[in-house]
């Protein structure tokens, strides 16, 4: 190892692993990386509660965190010393072997043999969590400990909360140590690789391709993407990645040197056509026959859930999805003006039987129910129909009468080259009517309210917390909005 800032870390690795200049970049140039946005954020949150409740599966260990990442020294002299004493169990060890670093959620010592424990939060084991795991264990074992068994530590999907969380049964222990065996030569191979990297006067020269999204999104993409050109292959919508990287390897880059198109389906081939044009798509008499059966009154619809790993109410599961907020517009009739409501669920209780309550009155008028993605919301409803039995008639009345406006959009009756690919809301509503109703909001997209919503239940500042409320609201607002916009231009386009 050359330099201390050239020491390799478990995240180091498996960031080498996807692509060898993106560790050269974190390692040289750590300021070029793009700013981790609230959902990122909140996923590292969310694995770090997620470890510390593991925590109680081993009780009584010592913690040996750093105090900041930069004290891994600290960690590593702590864990080796109550590795020393033969303490029971230890949170948080951290170990060192020529130069790399990888920290353990738990290692226990039981029956004068050490186990080690990684926490995952999610339900399934995917190969970056054998590879992670095989890192731990090779630094581990290397630096002198032998490890009788490794496991991960996931959720257990068939979890169901009860009065309070059952920790035992919310987790479910796996052994990976045959897994991790298989994987060591590659592990060596690649922290051989990663000094060699970094051994290099400069970054090496990587193309962009579909590994700047798999297996993570790489957080150097608004330096290494700055520089492509908008008609560049890259930018092509409704191509995957893996497509466009095999598209590059034939030699072309840009859009328009596509002239065999026989390989795209019709999909794709009408998509590269208005990208050529600049003009939209449109299939008037799909259009026409779809809006003929939605009459006013009407209903404009939106949901948010947040889902939450680890459950907070009584009967809820690992990640199900809890609504918190609703906006419904109403409009009577073609003449009448567009009235507006919404409900958001306080922070704490489980409010979705007030949730449900609101929703059933708001919508006891005749009328169809619009909304953007029906998968969403009537997935919602049919799990407040299973939660709330008493309710499950009404509820699933309001399901018959939601007709999705997506629907037109994602059967390419129209599309806008101003979407660039993407069939959401959001990207639907600014291609079509020329402007963007969220540009105010502070809540960009669904993921982010989710994101938002969920912090709330960890916050104290009741400003802030009523702050983001308002911000949820006013977001979830605009989207009902814009559906109302987007189908009164449904209409036109019927009609001209
Ligand atoms: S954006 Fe792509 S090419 Fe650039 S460092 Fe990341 S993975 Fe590598």
């Amino acid at each position: 190892m050359s330099s201390k800032k050239n020491n390799l870390s478990k995240s180091t690795l498996i960031r080498s692993m996807q692509c060898s200049k993106s560790l050269y970049l974190y390692k040289n140039s750590y300021h070029l990386r793009d700013k981790a946005g609230i959902t990122q954020q909140q996923r590292f949150d969310r694995g770090h509660r997620v470890g510390k409740l593991a925590h109680q599966l081993f009780p009584n260990g010592k913690d040996c965190s750093p105090p900041n990442p930069f004290s891994y020294d600290e960690s590593i002299a702590a864990t080796k010393l109550l590795i020393q004493q033969r303490y029971p169990v230890i949170y948080e060890a951290a170990f060192k072997h020529n130069g790399v670093l990888a920290a353990l959620d738990i290692i226990e010592f039981r029956d004068g043999k050490f186990y080690a424990y990684e926490v995952k939060s999610s339900f399934r084991i995917s190969n970056t969590y054998l590879l992670d795991a095989a890192i731990q264990y090779y630094i581990i074992t290397q630096s002198g400990i032998p490890l009788e068994d490794f496991s991960l530590v996931t959720i257990n999907n068939e979890y169901v909360m009860t009065e309070t969380l059952e920790v035992n049964t919310f987790f479910k222990k796996t052994s990976v140590l045959e897994e991790i065996k298989e994987r060591i030569p590659f592990i060596q191979k690649s922290i051989e690789d990663a000094i060699a990297i970094l051994d290099k006067p400069e970054a090496p020269e990587v193309n962009i391709g579909s590994h700047c999204t798999k297996p993570y999104p790489c957080d150097f993409q608004g330096y290494c993407w700055k520089d492509i050109e908008k008609a560049s292959i890259w930018y092509l919508p409704g191509i995957s990645m893996q497509e466009k990287t095999t598209l590059v390897a034939t030699g072309l880059t840009n859009i328009e040197e596509i002239q065999n198109t026989e390989s795209l389906n019709q999909r794709q081939k009408i998509i590269l056509e208005t990208y050529r044009s600049q003009l939209p798509y449109i299939e008037k008499e799909k259009i026409k026959n779809f809006i003929a059966d939605i009459k006013y009154p009407l209903y404009f619809f939106d949901v948010e859930a947040f889902q939450p790993a680890i459950p907070l109410f009584k009967n809820t599961q690992p990640y199900d999805r809890i609504p918190f907020l609703y906006s419904l517009h109403y409009k009577a009739s073609d003449a009448e003006v567009l009235y507006h409501e919404s409900y958001i669920s306080p922070i704490g209780n489980d409010a979705r039987i007030h949730f449900i309550e609101h929703f059933l009155t708001s919508t006891q008028r005749e009328g169809t129910i619009l909304v953007f993605n029906a998968l969403m919301e009537k997935g919602i409803l049919y799990k407040l129909a299973e939660a709330f039995p008493v309710y499950k008639k009404e509820i699933y009345d309001r399901i018959n009468r939601i007709v999705d406006i997506e629907i037109p959009f994602k059967e390419l009756y129209y599309y806008h080259p101003a979407q660039q690919g993407s069939f959401s809301l959001k990207a639907v509503g600014n291609a079509l009517l020329g402007r963007d109703e969220f540009v105010k909001s502070h809540v960009k997209d669904g993921e982010e309210a989710m994101a938002v919503y969920n912090e709330l239940f960890y916050m104290n500042d009741e400003i802030k917390v009523e702050e983001q409320l308002r911000a949820l609201k006013t977001y979830c607002k605009t989207d009902t909005y814009v559906l109302f916009e987007i189908f009164e231009q449904l209409v036109k386009l019927s009609e001209y």
